[in-house]
Parts: structure tokens; C-alpha cells; sequence
């Protein structure tokens, strides 16, 4: 079976907030096609509750670098954390004119605290952050008429000819290879959840492009670093946990013992919370812990957290009234592939941002609210690198057997690609959350 599709400027797989603020920050003049392994809606960058944080002022500067690398474990890419922090004024002011609405006081924008920052940096839309900003991102990219976006259409591969990205294949639902070429392809898939059996995103996002980096010898930096939420909604039922947000622990939530007792301090970084839960975990001889809001005002833990509180009411929970079960969960991958300050990585016109990337800016641990404002700052940057880079690219398809991906499991093929690879980073990482016989994977 062979095809030849024909050329594209600039393929772009995944539409998170990456993604799309990427096809975004790309000329009108470029024809850009996006694929997407499910629903448009259906990403992280949708799900995501407590904010963006933002440099408030110039004053603010040192703290929120400190905080970044501090969470980091200073194992951060300085450099990235300085470009990170240095752009996001410029990224919030753009959000704005992009119709996004963040909570306000008075006129004034209204930043909060969540865990690990030092200084109210954060800006939230209630707790639905992700999902303001997305789909406002998403209401402006449906009106550009150089952008084409196939829906349910995962990348199983990218061509390469003299070692050069020079295109995607893809398989729709009913299994069918295509090949795309273009002169520039962006990976933008997102983490890795869906590898393991607790995990807050999406079981869909399962690290693809990370697989397909391996496959064709694309670098891939610190895949041992893999965030761990401490509170997600302890449940039985198999499927995405729902995260109860950082920012609740931020506005005095305790977390309880199973004699309902307070163990840990509840606003250190998400690894030191972990840790403790797990410990208190294997303590109590439980799959859970307690997170408790009682001693907050009602109408405070309504207003602030309208989707939480609804949420765990169907689940048979009011937050108001009584502490609910939490546990640990898979959450967010600060590895990924290797890139620069540009989203370039180790192959030429192959492109990698947002979570599926990994610039250093996190370090071995995530600061809170910091991965919308990465992928949004790395994205624009990438485009900017596209932009300048290819206008002169020539592109001629290229003969591809696509038989090679007719009937094979990927899902399989692909999870063992990425375990193995996070394994031999860190076997003890692996054994601990990874592995078929532990608590997650
Ligand atoms: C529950 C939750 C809450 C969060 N809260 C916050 C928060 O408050 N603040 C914050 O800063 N961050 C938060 N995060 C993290 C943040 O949402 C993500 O890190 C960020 O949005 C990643 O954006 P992305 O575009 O890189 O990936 P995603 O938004 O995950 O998008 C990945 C896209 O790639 C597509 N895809 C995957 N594989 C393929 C394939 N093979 N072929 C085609 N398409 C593919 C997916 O369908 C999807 O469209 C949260 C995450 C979760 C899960």
C-alpha cells in the first residue's frame, strides 16, 4: 500500500493549549494541518483547575525563580526558567486579547497562592483555568481558514529522510495508514497518564510521540522525572481520577490521618506531599487518606471551588460538611523529548512542546501552575523558530510502505517503548509507580 499525500507547510499533533496556541503564533500564510488522537476538548490542557502563574511584577522576579528551581529540586534548566518567567507577562496580555476572563478584584486581575510559591502569582478562571483558556484559544483557531484539524487521528510515526523530520503517518479510527508530509512537524501530545492506572489526564495521552522519538533515535531528556499528584479523588472504579486541586490545600485545606489527624505540612512542593501520603498510607493500612475543608467558610468553598464541590458531591461527597478520601496519582511528566529554547529537537524540523517536550524549565518536580504557562511560552517560541526556518524548505513526498502499520498494536508496542525507557533511567522510579504489580501502573 503506498500513498503521497500532498505536502503541508506545518503538521501539528495535538491540540492542547500547546498545540493550538502554536498553530496560533503561525502565519496565516502557512497551511497548517493538526491531528488529534481524540475530541478536540479531550486534553489535559482542558482539565487543568488552578491556574497560570505569571510574574506579577518585576519585583517578584527572584521569588518566583527561586520557587521554580526550589520545587525543581534545582536539577531546573536555568536558562529556560528565566525565559519562562521573563515571557509571561507577554502571555497573559495575550490571553487577554484572546477573550480569556480571569477571576478579578474589582478591576484588578486576582492572583492567588498555591503550594510552593512564595508570592500570590496565580491566575485562575474559578477552578476551570484550563478550560477558559483553551477554549477561547480553540474559538479563535476554528476561524482560521489555513488551519485544517482532523479529529480522532493518532500519529503512530514520523518520516524521516537524510535525517530530517519530514512528515507524520497517521491512523484514523477504522485503522486506515495515511502519510503526511510537510516542512515542519510539531509534536504536542502531551504526558503520559494514560500508561498508568491512576492517573489524572486522560487515558488517551499515553507519551505516542515519546515512543516514536525512541524509535528513531531522537533524544529524550530526564523521563525518570514524573510528577505525582498528592490528591486525587480516591475511587475503585478504573478510569481518570479527579484532581482536587493544589489551590484547595492553598486556601487552608488539612490533609487527615486515618484518626483524623493532621501529619504533614500541607503546602510543601507535590513530591514532599506525595511522599508523606504514601507513608501515612502504608501507616493507616489504607488506599487513602483524608483531605478536609470543615473548619472553611461554605460559602467560601463553594464560590472558589464550584467544580470540585459539585463534583464530589456526585460522587457523594459535600466538602462542605465532611473530609473525602484522597489519594496519590499520576499527574504530570516534566521529562519528555529534549529540546531547546526554540522547541527544536535533536532532529532537524522536528519539533517538540508543551508537556510531551522537556525544555528543563521544572527540574525533577513541577511547581504548581507553571506547565500551561511553559507550553504557551514554548509554543510561541517554536512557532516563531518555524516561522523563520522553513520558508525556503523544498518538500517532495516520498514513496512509504504503509503496510508496516496495518493491524499492529501501538498501544502495547509503544507503553513498553516508554516504560522501558523510564526503567532504565530509574529502576527504583519504575518499581515504585511503574511497574504491572505496584500501586500504579
Ligand atoms: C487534572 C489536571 C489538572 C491540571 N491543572 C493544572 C493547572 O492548574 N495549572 C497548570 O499550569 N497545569 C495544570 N495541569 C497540567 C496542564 O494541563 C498540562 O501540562 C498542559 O495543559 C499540557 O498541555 P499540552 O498541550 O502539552 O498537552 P495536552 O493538553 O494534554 O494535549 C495533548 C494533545 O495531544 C493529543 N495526542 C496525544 N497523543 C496523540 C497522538 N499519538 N496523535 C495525535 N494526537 C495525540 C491529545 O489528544 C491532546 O489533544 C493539569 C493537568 C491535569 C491532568
Amino acid at each position: 500500500m503506498k500513498d503521497n499525500s500532498n505536502a503541508i507547510d506545518v503538521i501539528i499533533v495535538g491540540t492542547g493549549a500547546a498545540g493550538i496556541f502554536c498553530a496560533l503564533n503561525l502565519p496565516d500564510t502557512l497551511s497548517i494541518h493538526m491531528v488529534t488522537k481524540d475530541s478536540l476538548e479531550n486534553s489535559a490542557s482542558y482539565l487543568a483547575q488552578g491556574g497560570i502563574a505569571a510574574l506579577r511584577d518585576a519585583t517578584d522576579y527572584d521569588d518566583y525563580f527561586e520557587d521554580t528551581l526550589r520545587a525543581g529540586h534545582y536539577k531546573n534548566s536555568r536558562k529556560a526558567v528565566d525565559t519562562m518567567i521573563r515571557q509571561s507577562p507577554l502571555i497573559i496580555r495575550e490571553l487577554l486579547d484572546y477573550h480569556v476572563r480571569f477571576n478579578r478584584t474589582g478591576d484588578d486581575l486576582a492572583y492567588t497562592k498555591e503550594g510552593g510559591h512564595s508570592q500570590s502569582r496565580i491566575l485562575h478562571h474559578d477552578d476551570i483555568t484550563g478550560k477558559e483558556i483553551t477554549s477561547k484559544l480553540l474559538n479563535s483557531l476554528r476561524k482560521k481558514s489555513n488551519i485544517n484539524i482532523e479529529e480522532y487521528t493518532r500519529m503512530v510515526d514520523i518520516v524521516v529522510r537524510d535525517e530530517q523530520c519530514v512528515g507524520v503517518v497517521t491512523i484514523d479510527k477504522s485503522g486506515t495508514p495515511k502519510v503526511l508530509f510537510a516542512k515542519a512537524v510539531v509534536l504536542a501530545t502531551g504526558g503520559i497518564g494514560g500508561l498508568f492506572k491512576h492517573s489524572t489526564a486522560f487515558s488517551h495521552i499515553t507519551g505516542d510521540a515519546l515512543a516514536v522519538a525512541v524509535k528513531h533515535n531522537v533524544k529524550l531528556r530526564d523521563v525518570n522525572y514524573i510528577q505525582i499528584h498528592p490528591t486525587a479523588l480516591y475511587s475503585e472504579k478504573p478510569g481518570r481520577r479527579f484532581l482536587i486541586s493544589e489551590a484547595v490545600r492553598g486556601e487552608g485545606a488539612y490533609l487527615l490521618n486515618a484518626a483524623m489527624e493532621r501529619f504533614t505540612d500541607e503546602l510543601q512542593p507535590r513530591d514532599v506531599v506525595s511522599d508523606a501520603i504514601h507513608k501515612q498510607m502504608k501507616k493507616d493500612g489504607r488506599e487513602y487518606v483524608y483531605l478536609s475543608l470543615t473548619h472553611l467558610p461554605a460559602d467560601m468553598i463553594k464560590s472558589r471551588f464550584p467544580n470540585i464541590y459539585q463534583h464530589c458531591l456526585k460522587a457523594g461527597f459535600d466538602l462542605t460538611k465532611e473530609p473525602i478520601p484522597v489519594t496519590p496519582a499520576q499527574h504530570y511528566f516534566m521529562g519528555g523529548i529534549k529540546v531547546d529554547l526554540k522547541g527544536q529537537t535533536s532532529m532537524p524540523y522536528l519539533y517538540a512542546i508543551g508537556e510531551t517536550s522537556c525544555t528543563g524549565v521544572h527540574g525533577k518536580n513541577r511547581l504548581g501552575s507553571n506547565s500551561l504557562l511553559e507550553s504557551l511560552v514554548f509554543a510561541q517560541r517554536a512557532a516563531s523558530d518555524i516561522t523563520q526556518n522553513i520558508p525556503y524548505r523544498p518538500t517532495e513526498p516520498i514513496d512509504i510502505d504503509l503496510s508496516y502499520y496495518v493491524g499492529r498494536d501501538f498501544d502495547q508496542e509503544y507503553k513498553n517503548i516508554v516504560l522501558d525507557e523510564i526503567k532504565r533511567r530509574d529502576t527504583n522510579f519504575y518499581e515504585e509507580w511503574c511497574n504491572d504489580n505496584s500501586k500504579m501502573g
